[in-house]
Protein backbone atom coordinates (compact mmCIF):
# COMPACT_ATOMS: atom_id res chain seq x y z
CA UNK A 1 0.00 0.00 0.00
CA UNK A 2 1.16 3.60 -0.99
CA UNK A 3 -1.15 6.28 0.29
CA UNK A 4 -4.93 5.12 -0.89
CA UNK A 5 -3.30 2.63 -3.56
CA UNK A 6 -2.94 -0.92 -3.42
CA UNK A 7 0.40 -1.86 -5.53
CA UNK A 8 1.07 -5.18 -7.95
CA UNK A 9 4.07 -5.81 -10.03
CA UNK A 10 3.79 -7.11 -13.44
CA UNK A 11 7.32 -7.74 -15.95
CA UNK A 12 6.87 -3.73 -16.90
CA UNK A 13 4.33 -1.97 -14.77
CA UNK A 14 3.93 -1.18 -11.34
CA UNK A 15 -0.04 -1.07 -11.21
CA UNK A 16 -1.98 1.18 -8.66
CA UNK A 17 -5.27 0.71 -8.00
CA UNK A 18 -7.82 1.67 -5.31
CA UNK A 19 -9.11 -0.72 -3.13
CA UNK A 20 -12.83 -2.62 -3.64
CA UNK A 21 -12.42 -0.47 -7.38
CA UNK A 22 -13.23 -2.31 -10.22
CA UNK A 23 -9.96 -1.74 -11.33
CA UNK A 24 -8.74 -4.15 -8.26
CA UNK A 25 -11.83 -6.51 -9.70
CA UNK A 26 -9.95 -6.44 -13.26
CA UNK A 27 -6.43 -6.64 -12.19
CA UNK A 28 -5.15 -9.81 -13.56
CA UNK A 29 -6.69 -9.17 -17.09
CA UNK A 30 -5.52 -5.15 -17.23
CA UNK A 31 -1.93 -6.56 -16.33
CA UNK A 32 -2.67 -9.25 -19.25
CA UNK A 33 -3.90 -6.26 -21.67
CA UNK A 34 -1.34 -4.13 -20.93
CA UNK A 35 1.77 -6.42 -21.19
CA UNK A 36 0.71 -7.61 -24.76
CA UNK A 37 0.94 -4.08 -25.43
CA UNK A 38 4.21 -3.16 -23.88
CA UNK A 39 5.66 -6.65 -25.62
CA UNK A 40 4.24 -5.50 -28.78
CA UNK A 41 4.80 -1.75 -29.02
CA UNK A 42 8.46 -3.02 -28.20
CA UNK A 43 8.79 -5.10 -30.71
CA UNK A 44 7.80 -2.89 -33.65
CA UNK A 45 9.94 -0.31 -32.44
CA UNK A 46 12.67 -2.73 -31.79
CA UNK A 47 13.17 -0.82 -28.59
CA UNK A 48 13.81 -2.12 -24.78
CA UNK A 49 13.06 0.70 -22.11
CA UNK A 50 14.50 0.81 -19.02
CA UNK A 51 12.25 0.17 -15.60
CA UNK A 52 8.46 -0.23 -15.02
CA UNK A 53 5.86 1.77 -15.92
CA UNK A 54 4.25 3.38 -13.03
CA UNK A 55 0.37 2.61 -14.00
CA UNK A 56 -2.11 4.82 -11.43
CA UNK A 57 -5.91 3.56 -12.35
CA UNK A 58 -8.59 6.24 -11.28
CA UNK A 59 -12.12 5.62 -10.43
CA UNK A 60 -13.55 8.65 -12.77
CA UNK A 61 -12.61 10.97 -15.53
CA UNK A 62 -12.55 13.99 -12.64
CA UNK A 63 -9.66 11.66 -10.63
CA UNK A 64 -7.53 11.72 -13.42
CA UNK A 65 -8.18 15.37 -13.91
CA UNK A 66 -7.28 15.87 -10.60
CA UNK A 67 -3.62 14.42 -11.04
CA UNK A 68 -3.08 15.69 -14.47
CA UNK A 69 -3.32 19.29 -12.13
CA UNK A 70 -5.33 21.33 -13.91
CA UNK A 71 -8.98 19.58 -13.15
CA UNK A 72 -10.43 19.13 -16.51
CA UNK A 73 -12.06 15.77 -16.63
CA UNK A 74 -9.78 13.52 -18.82
CA UNK A 75 -9.20 9.62 -19.61
CA UNK A 76 -6.02 9.38 -19.72
CA UNK A 77 -2.87 11.18 -19.61
CA UNK A 78 0.76 9.98 -19.48
CA UNK A 79 3.81 11.77 -17.36
CA UNK A 80 7.30 11.98 -17.79
CA UNK A 81 9.51 9.81 -17.39
CA UNK A 82 7.25 6.83 -16.26
CA UNK A 83 3.77 7.40 -15.07
CA UNK A 84 0.48 6.43 -16.53
CA UNK A 85 -2.98 7.63 -15.19
CA UNK A 86 -6.04 6.32 -16.68
CA UNK A 87 -9.95 6.34 -15.58
CA UNK A 88 -11.22 2.58 -15.57
CA UNK A 89 -15.03 2.48 -14.78
CA UNK A 90 -17.89 0.42 -16.12
CA UNK A 91 -18.40 3.37 -18.85
CA UNK A 92 -14.98 3.89 -19.90
CA UNK A 93 -11.76 1.48 -19.59
CA UNK A 94 -8.70 3.90 -20.96
CA UNK A 95 -6.63 1.00 -21.24
CA UNK A 96 -4.45 -0.36 -24.40
CA UNK A 97 -2.41 0.47 -26.17
CA UNK A 98 -2.16 4.39 -26.37
CA UNK A 99 -0.62 6.08 -23.57
CA UNK A 100 1.85 3.08 -23.15
CA UNK A 101 3.54 3.97 -27.37
CA UNK A 102 3.88 7.39 -25.36
CA UNK A 103 5.91 6.83 -22.67
CA UNK A 104 7.89 3.65 -24.42
CA UNK A 105 8.73 5.73 -27.55
CA UNK A 106 9.41 8.85 -25.19
CA UNK A 107 11.98 6.81 -23.16
CA UNK A 108 13.98 4.96 -26.12
CA UNK A 109 13.70 7.16 -28.69
CA UNK A 110 12.79 10.76 -27.60
CA UNK A 111 10.23 13.61 -27.37
CA UNK A 112 9.49 15.53 -30.59
CA UNK A 113 8.07 18.64 -30.23
CA UNK A 114 5.57 18.04 -33.33
CA UNK A 115 2.11 17.10 -31.46
CA UNK A 116 1.15 15.05 -35.00
CA UNK A 117 3.89 12.95 -35.08
CA UNK A 118 3.50 11.85 -31.48
CA UNK A 119 0.27 11.23 -31.45
CA UNK A 120 0.18 9.73 -35.07
CA UNK A 121 2.55 7.08 -33.42
CA UNK A 122 0.30 6.39 -30.59
CA UNK A 123 -3.10 6.51 -32.91
CA UNK A 124 -0.95 3.97 -35.20
CA UNK A 125 -0.89 1.30 -32.48
CA UNK A 126 -4.42 2.01 -31.19
CA UNK A 127 -5.29 1.46 -35.06
CA UNK A 128 -9.05 2.46 -33.82
CA UNK A 129 -10.84 5.77 -32.76
CA UNK A 130 -14.32 4.96 -31.18
CA UNK A 131 -13.52 1.27 -32.69
CA UNK A 132 -13.25 2.23 -35.96
CA UNK A 133 -10.45 2.04 -38.45
CA UNK A 134 -8.02 5.00 -38.35
CA UNK A 135 -8.29 4.54 -42.36
CA UNK A 136 -11.94 4.50 -43.03
CA UNK A 137 -12.30 7.79 -40.51
CA UNK A 138 -9.60 9.75 -43.23
CA UNK A 139 -11.74 8.18 -46.07
CA UNK A 140 -15.33 9.74 -44.89
CA UNK A 141 -13.74 13.05 -44.13
CA UNK A 142 -12.20 12.67 -47.60
CA UNK A 143 -15.15 12.03 -49.30
CA UNK A 144 -17.41 14.74 -47.35
CA UNK A 145 -15.09 17.74 -47.22
CA UNK A 146 -13.89 17.40 -43.69
CA UNK A 147 -10.17 16.57 -44.19
CA UNK A 148 -7.49 18.89 -43.24
CA UNK A 149 -4.31 18.57 -44.46
CA UNK A 150 -1.37 17.20 -43.08
CA UNK A 151 1.03 20.29 -43.95
CA UNK A 152 -1.85 22.33 -41.78
CA UNK A 153 -1.80 19.61 -39.09
CA UNK A 154 1.96 19.23 -38.27
CA UNK A 155 1.98 23.15 -36.51
CA UNK A 156 0.91 22.69 -33.43
CA UNK A 157 -1.29 25.36 -33.24
CA UNK A 158 -3.28 24.23 -35.84
CA UNK A 159 -3.47 20.79 -34.46
CA UNK A 160 -5.31 22.13 -31.30
CA UNK A 161 -7.48 24.08 -33.40
CA UNK A 162 -9.23 20.85 -34.48
CA UNK A 163 -11.45 18.26 -32.37
CA UNK A 164 -9.27 15.16 -31.43
CA UNK A 165 -11.84 13.38 -33.60
CA UNK A 166 -10.27 14.68 -36.82
CA UNK A 167 -6.42 15.13 -35.84
CA UNK A 168 -5.64 11.61 -33.83
CA UNK A 169 -7.31 9.21 -37.05
CA UNK A 170 -5.45 11.33 -39.74
CA UNK A 171 -2.05 11.21 -37.64
CA UNK A 172 -2.93 7.54 -37.01
CA UNK A 173 -3.86 6.96 -40.54
CA UNK A 174 -0.35 8.97 -42.51
CA UNK A 175 1.88 7.46 -39.63
CA UNK A 176 0.76 3.77 -40.76
CA UNK A 177 1.36 4.90 -44.43
CA UNK A 178 4.75 5.93 -43.36
CA UNK A 179 5.87 2.81 -41.99
CA UNK A 180 4.12 0.73 -44.39
CA UNK A 181 5.99 2.39 -47.33
CA UNK A 182 9.56 3.60 -45.43
CA UNK A 183 9.45 0.74 -43.21
CA UNK A 184 10.17 1.35 -39.52
CA UNK A 185 14.02 2.09 -39.24
CA UNK A 186 13.57 4.68 -41.57
CA UNK A 187 10.49 6.37 -39.47
CA UNK A 188 12.49 5.96 -36.40
CA UNK A 189 15.24 7.78 -37.91
CA UNK A 190 12.63 10.68 -38.97
CA UNK A 191 10.92 10.26 -35.04
CA UNK A 192 14.72 10.64 -33.37
CA UNK A 193 15.43 13.42 -35.60
CA UNK A 194 12.45 15.10 -34.75
CA UNK A 195 13.25 15.06 -31.18
CA UNK A 196 16.99 15.75 -30.79
CA UNK A 197 19.25 18.58 -31.58
CA UNK A 198 19.83 17.53 -35.28
CA UNK A 199 16.26 18.78 -35.83
CA UNK A 200 15.39 21.72 -39.03
CA UNK A 201 11.90 21.71 -38.75
CA UNK A 202 9.29 19.17 -39.73
CA UNK A 203 9.45 19.58 -43.37
CA UNK A 204 12.86 19.58 -43.91
CA UNK A 205 13.54 16.63 -41.50
CA UNK A 206 10.93 14.89 -43.52
CA UNK A 207 12.30 15.32 -46.87
CA UNK A 208 16.03 14.42 -45.51
CA UNK A 209 14.60 11.08 -44.00
CA UNK A 210 12.26 10.26 -47.09
CA UNK A 211 14.09 12.23 -50.20
CA UNK A 212 10.20 13.35 -50.77
CA UNK A 213 8.53 16.52 -49.89
CA UNK A 214 5.09 16.38 -47.44
CA UNK A 215 3.05 17.88 -49.78
CA UNK A 216 3.98 14.68 -52.61
CA UNK A 217 3.20 12.06 -49.76
CA UNK A 218 0.18 13.49 -49.04
CA UNK A 219 -0.97 13.31 -52.58
CA UNK A 220 -0.55 9.81 -52.53
CA UNK A 221 -1.40 8.86 -49.07
CA UNK A 222 -5.04 10.53 -50.06
CA UNK A 223 -4.98 8.34 -53.22
CA UNK A 224 -3.85 5.25 -50.72
CA UNK A 225 -6.89 6.54 -48.22
CA UNK A 226 -9.78 6.50 -50.99
CA UNK A 227 -8.76 3.06 -52.35
CA UNK A 228 -9.84 1.87 -49.11
CA UNK A 229 -13.76 1.89 -47.96
CA UNK A 230 -15.60 0.87 -44.39
CA UNK A 231 -18.84 -1.15 -45.47
CA UNK A 232 -22.18 1.01 -45.66
CA UNK A 233 -22.97 0.42 -41.52
CA UNK A 234 -19.78 1.63 -40.75
CA UNK A 235 -19.81 4.60 -43.03
CA UNK A 236 -23.46 5.59 -41.03
CA UNK A 237 -21.71 5.21 -37.97
CA UNK A 238 -19.12 7.65 -39.17
CA UNK A 239 -21.69 10.27 -40.42
CA UNK A 240 -23.25 10.17 -36.64
CA UNK A 241 -20.03 11.08 -35.21
CA UNK A 242 -19.44 13.82 -37.83
CA UNK A 243 -22.45 15.51 -38.34
CA UNK A 244 -21.83 18.26 -35.87
CA UNK A 245 -18.70 19.44 -37.68
ZN1 LIG B 1 -1.85 10.76 -27.02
Amino acid sequence: MEGKWSIKHSDNYIFHYIKDSLGEKDIENIINIQEQCNKHISKVLKVSMKGKIKYFLCNSREEVGVSYGDNEPCSGFSRMPNEIWAVYNEKNKCIGYHEDAHIISYNTLGVPESTFIREGLAMYFDRVWFGIDNNFWVHEYLKRNKYVSITDLINNKEFSKYSDILTYPIAGAFTEYLISLFGIERFKGFYVQLSSLRNIGFEKNFKEVFQQSVEEVEEKFKSYILSIRPNDAIEKEIVQYISNF
